[in-house]
């Protein structure tokens, strides 16, 4: 029996907590606390009579390590899930640290104003070091690795689907098929559609930040940059069809690239219809993208955190959103002396989703390893002191506890690869 606090309430958390009240053997007692307290009561409302797990909700601003301190010793969790945006990822750690208490999350540390000097200084440093200038990498939550272990409290970082679930197949590919892997393509397919010309399926600020970076690939031990969108392909994915996809940065590769020996090259794809391609440039060409604070009629603000606020919130797409997701690896690599390849992937249903929990299959896929990856932590299966990735465990129980809670998979053993 566990007592977990979850902060944010947006499209993922949603998903994530009514997992989690569906788990009431493991989650017995649960807190939301989020900016907004109105979504966490109202969640409450629809959640409570379904379940056998109390609920409590509370406002914090996750900003805040004083705040985050007081609320987590007043509740006194057993971990922390951390649902709100990357920009939170430290100040939640540094509290966690202070409490002495389980940290999870399912995206790595950027920050919201990349502007600020002093980050900017270090970036710099890691662009030139490492290759590649995505706004995220691990280094910052990774360098708490040390005080973790010293505190005795566990980090799991990353355990959404993409990171998260695409990592734990890596792991699970690794134990159960190979001797050794090679080549891994990750694949990220949205096959749905919501109806509306643009719109984002998970916050808009992060995924645009994301999607419109340059694209980078790890290749015979470092890595390759190459311009936003400039590396396409077409596969045809098993129960969506054929679709373009391109070439991305992404986190995982930087954890994949550390944790799996002898791996030669790691690519990340994802697929994007033309439609939103035109938008996004067009956005970005006119400077809507930015995330340097701009003048307008006597206050400052900051176009990407504008464009936000109309674009529709990704929660509400669930009704709307028709279709089906395929996500997963297409993995080459050596068993017993012969090369072989296999393809690794869920496949997920927008309007089953909806049905279920009242979300589309993006916050869907995040939202249940999420709570699964908590789970791992709260049950000792996934603890140990120190900050870890989902590839660095024992694959087998989460893919199980995935596959219980709504995201089977199937694995093609002779499947096309990407060229
Ligand atoms: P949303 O914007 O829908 O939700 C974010 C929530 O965090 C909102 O409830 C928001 O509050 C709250 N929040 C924001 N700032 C603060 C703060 N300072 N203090 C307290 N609460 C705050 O985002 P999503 O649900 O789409 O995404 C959540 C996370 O999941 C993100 O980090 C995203 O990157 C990650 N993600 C990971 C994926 C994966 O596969 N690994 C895939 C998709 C998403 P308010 O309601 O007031 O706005």
């Amino acid at each position: 029996m566990a007592r977990i606090m979850v902060i944010g309430c947006g499209g993922v958390a949603g998903v994530a907590i009514a997992k989690i009240c569906q788990n009431s053997e493991v989650f017995d007692e649960l807190m939301i606390a989020s900016r907004t307290v109105a979504k966490c009561d109202a969640l409450k409302e629809k959640l409570a009579p379904t379940t056998k797990t109390k609920i409590t909700t509370a406002r914090v601003d996750a900003d805040s390590k004083d705040e985050l301190v007081k609320l987590i010793n007043a509740y006194k969790p057993d971990a922390v899930l951390n649902l709100a945006l990357p920009y939170q990822d430290l100040t939640i750690m540094d509290a966690c640290l202070e409490c002495k208490v389980d940290y999870i999350d399912t995206a790595n540390y950027e920050p919201e104003d990349t502007d600020d000097p002093e980050w900017r200084k270090i970036y710099e440093k890691r662009c030139k070091d490492l290759g590649f200038s995505a706004y995220f990498d691990y280094s910052w939550q990774w360098a708490y690795k040390e005080k973790f272990e010293k505190a005795g409290i566990t980090g799991l970082l990353g355990t959404g689907f993409d990171p998260g679930v695409t990592s734990v197949f890596a792991a699970y590919a690794l134990k159960h098929y190979f001797d050794e892997i090679h080549y891994i393509d990750i694949l990220d397919c949205n096959g749905g559609d919501h109806g509306y010309p643009f719109a984002t399926n998970f916050n808009p600020e992060i995924n645009l930040r994301e999607v419109s970076a340059p694209g980078s690939y790890w290749e015979n031990s470092k890595w390759v940059e190459i311009p936003a969108m400039s590396i396409k392909r077409e596969y045809n994915f098993p129960e969506v069809g054929m679709k373009d996809m391109y070439l991305l940065h992404h986190e995982e590769i930087e954890a994949l690239a550390k944790n799996i020996p002898g791996v030669k090259r790691i690519r990340f794809f994802m697929t994007f219809g033309q439609s939103y391609l035109t938008h996004m440039k067009c956005l970005e060409n006119v400077g809507m993208l930015s995330t340097t604070p701009v003048e307008f009629e006597g206050h400052q603000i900051v176009p990407i955190q504008f464009l936000k606020a109309l674009l529709p919130d990704p929660a509400t797409l669930g009704p709307r959103t028709v279709g089906k997701t395929n996500i997963g690896n297409i993995i080459t690599g050596v068993k017993d002396g012969k090369e072989k390849t296999i393809y690794i992937y869920n496949v997920c249903d927008h309007q089953e989703c909806y049905k279920e929990v009242g979300s589309q299959a993006i916050s869907y896929t995040t939202g249940v390893p999420a709570m699964v990856g908590a789970m791992m932590v709260v049950k000792g299966l996934w603890k140990k002191p120190g900050v870890f990735t989902t590839d660095e465990f024992d694959p087998d129980p989460y893919i199980e506890a995935l596959a219980k809670f709504g995201l089977p998979f199937v694995v093609d053993e002779n499947p096309t690869t990407v060229e």
